[in-house]
């Protein structure tokens, strides 16, 4: 199996003017596209090949003369799993399971949101915020790099890439902004929900 990151699930210009077109052939037509290609020059005569980018990533994880395989794997899952994330007039107080589960875990939308944005910016340089599901709760976590929940096992249900490249072309080096712009017009709550009923 070749590693594919699979189509763009909007055009481009969909998420403005949150994200914009530029931002977004950047990050999907390049930086993406690069983790693509890399991976699957460096995956060839390793003998994992033919496996999903989950078990790559899981098996890969603490080896240090695969981080490259590692990093590029992670990348293609982490950004493909950002793009489904996100759509055009989305954001703000979702509803249905989620909005359940994150009453029960965080008391309600906005301490979420405000906890979700804290861990965000506290991430130092490159890395990832993810909402994520662990014995029956949601928790918060980042990542670094190209770290991933997936690598431990844990089921993802929402990410938000913290990387600048993400965001420098819209907003600079203003993080918080592209957060908060993010949470409040673009993520897709029904890609959430139909996560969680599965
Ligand atoms: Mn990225």
């Amino acid at each position: 199996m070749t590693i594919e990151r699979g189509s763009l699930p909007y055009e481009p210009g969909a998420l403005e003017p949150t994200i914009s077109a530029r931002t977004v052939n950047f990050h999907y037509g390049k930086h993406h596209a690069t983790y693509e290609t890399n991976a699957n020059k460096l995956l060839e005569g390793t003998g994992l090949e033919g496996e999903s980018m989950e078990a790559i990533i899981k098996k890969t994880v603490n080896d240090s003369a695969r981080t490259g395989v590692f990093n590029n794997v992670a990348q293609v899952w982490n950004h493909t799993f950002y793009w489904k994330c996100l759509k055009p007039n989305g954001g703000g107080e979702p509803g249905g399971k989620v909005l359940e589960l994150i009453t029960s875990s965080f008391g309600g939308y906005e301490q979420f949101k405000e906890k979700f944005h804290a861990a965000a910016m506290a991430r130092f340089g490159s890395g990832w915020a993810w909402l994520v599901m662990r014995e029956g709760s949601l928790e918060i976590m980042t990542t670094a790099n190209a770290d991933t929940p997936v690598a431990q096992g844990i089921k993802t249900l929402l990410t938000v890439d913290v990387w600048e490249h993400a965001y420098y072309l819209d907003y600079q080096n203003r993080r918080a902004d592209y957060l908060t712009a993010v949470m409040d017009n673009l993520i897709n709550w029904d890609f959430v929900n139909e996560l969680l009923a599965k």
